[in-house]
């Protein structure tokens, strides 16, 4: 057990012996699809610790995971077919069932999908952390009928995520950008009790200017927010802005700005004094957590600042934690994804579990059939 957990011994010990049985296991085989072509596999070979632990004590492993967003419907392009190919060839004779999100049963978290789900299974597994903040029925169904457990990686996941909030070596850094602050207010919150400084940039840092009452220009940004920034900003607490910004201007140029965006120019990425300037608070740091872009990196032009955080990051001796999603994906074209102590395989996860310390996969698997 581990923060109330079953672990893959304790599994194990309640099937006194794992050999012949039909363990399902939940994975996250959401990869990146271009066609048919898996664009990376990460995802694939994160779940391979937790297949090969089970296939080496004889157990046969069904594995089930979504793919895309089918809106419940069977749909070609979201086929698992892509998948498992890749899958036959890094791990043989493990099963992999058709996307579960082409049932609509799956989000409602309807009893009877859960009940076809488990028929003739004897365990069940959940290793798909990117998908553990979501009460959906593979998820927290199995847990009501079957022994369970977590798998290596969700289990790797809780502990890296948990030391975060617990006991985190200081100074404690968290940066955050990406485009909305909405979806990252709880989190921003959550962690200006534990953090000891705190890095915006991306599109959000624009809600905070425009909380602060400077000019942003055509910049993204989000009205309804620059209450709550004012909020933050007032909290006394450490918040690094951007204090140079590159975008482009009225006439479509890229420019670079101080900390105000002028009329008619909008903002696509922190500035290079921004970017060493985070860069200097990074490397000062003994605990860094990163989550979404500096600027619009997927155009080179505005990627600058996004490199700048990735290669602070992965040259720190501090732990680093990178969140999942767009962070994950530029740490892994600038070819630093091994520089850092954690890559986090899920982004909304990752965030959820900072800001409420617990997940619904988590809490279903807590109140299993095999805890005491
Ligand atoms: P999120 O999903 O909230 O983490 O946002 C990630 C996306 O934000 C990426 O696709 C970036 O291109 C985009 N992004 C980051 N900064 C900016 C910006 N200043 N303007 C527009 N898009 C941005």
């Amino acid at each position: 057990m581990e923060g109330g957990i079953p672990t893959l011994e304790d599994l194990e010990q309640q099937l006194d012996g794992l050999a012949g049985e039909r363990i399902l296991v939940r994975t996250d085989f959401n990869v990146p699809l271009d066609g048919e072509t898996i664009t990376d596999d990460f995802r694939i070979r994160a779940a391979l610790p937790t297949i090969n632990w089970l296939t080496d004590r004889g157990a046969q492993v069904v594995t089930a995971s979504h793919l895309g967003r089918p809106k419940g419907k069977p749909t070609p392009e979201f086929s698992m077919e892509p998948v498992r190919r890749r899958l036959a060839e890094l791990a043989p004779g493990v099963e992999l069932r058709e996307n579960l999100r082409f049932d609509p049963a799956e989000e409602a978290n309807d009893d009877a999908f859960v009940k076809q789900l488990i028929e003739g299974i004897d365990g069940y597994v959940n290793d798909a952390f990117g998908a553990s903040h979501r009460a959906h029925a593979s998820i927290v169904g199995p847990p009501r009928y079957l022994p369970s457990a977590m798998g290596r990686l969700l289990q790797r996941e809780v502990e890296v995520l948990q030391s975060l909030r617990d006991n985190p070596k200081r100074p404690f850094v968290a940066v955050l950008g990406g485009a909305k602050v909405s979806d990252k207010l709880g989190v921003i919150e959550a962690l200006l009790d534990t953090v000891d400084a705190l890095v915006i940039g991306g599109a959000m840092c624009f809600t905070f200017f425009a909380a602060d009452g400077r000019s942003i220009g055509d910049s993204l940004f989000e009205p309804d927010q620059t209450d709550t920034c004012k909020r933050l900003l007032a909290s006394g607490k450490e918040i690094h802005l951007p204090s140079d910004i590159v975008g482009l201007d009225a006439a479509g140029n890229v420019a670079t700005w101080g900390a105000r965006v002028p009329d008619g120019g909008k903002g696509l990425d922190i500035g290079p004094g921004s970017a060493a300037e985070f860069a200097d608070v990074i490397t000062e740091a003994r605990t860094v957590f990163w989550n979404g872009p500096m600027g619009k990196f997927e155009d080179e032009r505005f990627a600058a600042g996004t490199r700048t955080i990735a290669e602070a990051v992965a040259a720190t001796k501090a732990f680093t934690v990178v969140g999942g999603g767009d962070s994950a994906a530029a740490l892994a074209e600038f070819g630093l994804d091994d520089d850092v102590d954690h890559v986090s395989t899920g982004g909304g996860a990752s965030l959820e579990l900072l800001e409420l310390g617990d997940l619904p996969g988590l809490a279903a698997l807590r109140q299993g059939r095999n805890t005491p």
